[in-house]
């Protein structure tokens, strides 16, 4: 009895595990299609500064696929990423940011954009030249671009990630680690890249208690960014509450999130955008 029960949980969790494999297969599978016949959208969500400005905003990749819908970048981003197709859908990533940014109504709103970069893509040894091309190609003020990296960067060749980040920011290319306090590097170490910008992770948000430790630990942040004069992007702020906390703390923070609005297409937010600014404008 005892052995058959073994068995069937066995059983069951080789189950598991090939039915992951198989999910996973095809995701990687359906990207390589979506690349193929431009399935991937681009959205976008705002970065807002304490006076209700729009700043900024994240890009944001989706795959719309003709059957299953809109499929989150948390289920296909790690399959891009081990499959080495993060390497096209980066570059594709980076090609529709550098178009937005020269799109009139985003030139003349003077937003900044900001992609996020895996660390596989910018380990490529030709990152640095793609990028610059595309600059060149699209005639995009670079200082407007922000590259977002998380911790697991760090993971690789300091020196080797160091000499790029340079040579990039003597374009004025910005750059912002991202989920910033989740990762398992010593800030020390995290600190000596060129970074102009930390985005705080939306855990540390979600419970942030004004007058508890969780509240010094984002104070803690705060000074951090301040000691370095790096600019401070709030993750996940849901609820009003949370920016008048913030905006006490730290006046120059921008905030990002459902609070202010959902990512949305960037083709949408070009039809909005007037609309937006304008209803922005009232509430205040
Ligand atoms: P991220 O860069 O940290 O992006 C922030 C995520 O938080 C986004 O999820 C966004 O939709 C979500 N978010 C924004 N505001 C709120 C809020 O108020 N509440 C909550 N609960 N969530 C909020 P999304 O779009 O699903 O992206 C997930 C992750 O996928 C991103 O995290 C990023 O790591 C990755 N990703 C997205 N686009 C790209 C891309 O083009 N390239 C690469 N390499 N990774 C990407
Ligand atoms: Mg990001
Ligand atoms: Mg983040
Ligand atoms: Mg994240």
């Amino acid at each position: 009895q005892a052995k058959n029960q073994g068995a069937g949980k066995i059983h069951a969790y080789s189950e598991a595990l090939a039915e992951t494999a198989h999910r996973h297969l095809q995701v990687e599978k359906g990207l390589h299609e979506a690349l193929e016949h431009g399935h991937l959208r681009l959205f976008v969500q705002h970065q807002v500064d304490m006076f209700g400005k729009v700043a900024g905003m994240e890009a944001l990749v989706r795959w719309q696929h003709p059957q299953e819908g809109l499929i989150s970048p948390a289920e296909f981003i790690p399959i891009a990423e081990e499959s080495g197709l993060i390497i096209p859908l980066g570059d594709w990533v980076l090609e529709q940011v550098c178009l937005l940014l020269t799109h009139p109504r985003v030139k003349a709103g003077g937003y900044t954009l900001s992609a996020n970069v895996s660390a596989l893509q910018f380990q490529e040894p030709d990152f640095v030249s793609k990028l610059t091309a595309l600059l060149q190609r699209t005639g995009v003020d670079a200082t407007r671009l922000t590259l977002e990296f998380t911790e697991s960067l760090l993971l690789t060749d300091i020196e080797a990630i160091i000499r790029k980040m340079v040579a990039l920011r003597a374009l004025g290319v910005q750059f912002a680690i991202d989920d910033f306090g989740t990762g398992y590097s010593s800030l020390s170490y995290l600190m000596r890249l060129p970074i102009q910008e930390i985005k705080m992770d939306q855990s540390f948000i979600r419970d942030m208690q004004p007058d508890a430790a969780s509240g010094a630990l984002v104070q803690a942040c705060l000074m951090v960014a301040k000691s370095q004069s790096l600019r401070v992007v709030a993750e996940g702020v849901e609820e009003l509450a949370q920016t008048h906390v913030l905006q006490a703390w730290e006046p120059s923070i921008l905030c990002q999130g459902y609070l202010f609005s959902r990512p949305i297409p960037a083709e949408q937010w070009l039809q909005d955008t007037d609309k937006l600014s304008d209803a922005l404008l009232t509430e205040l």
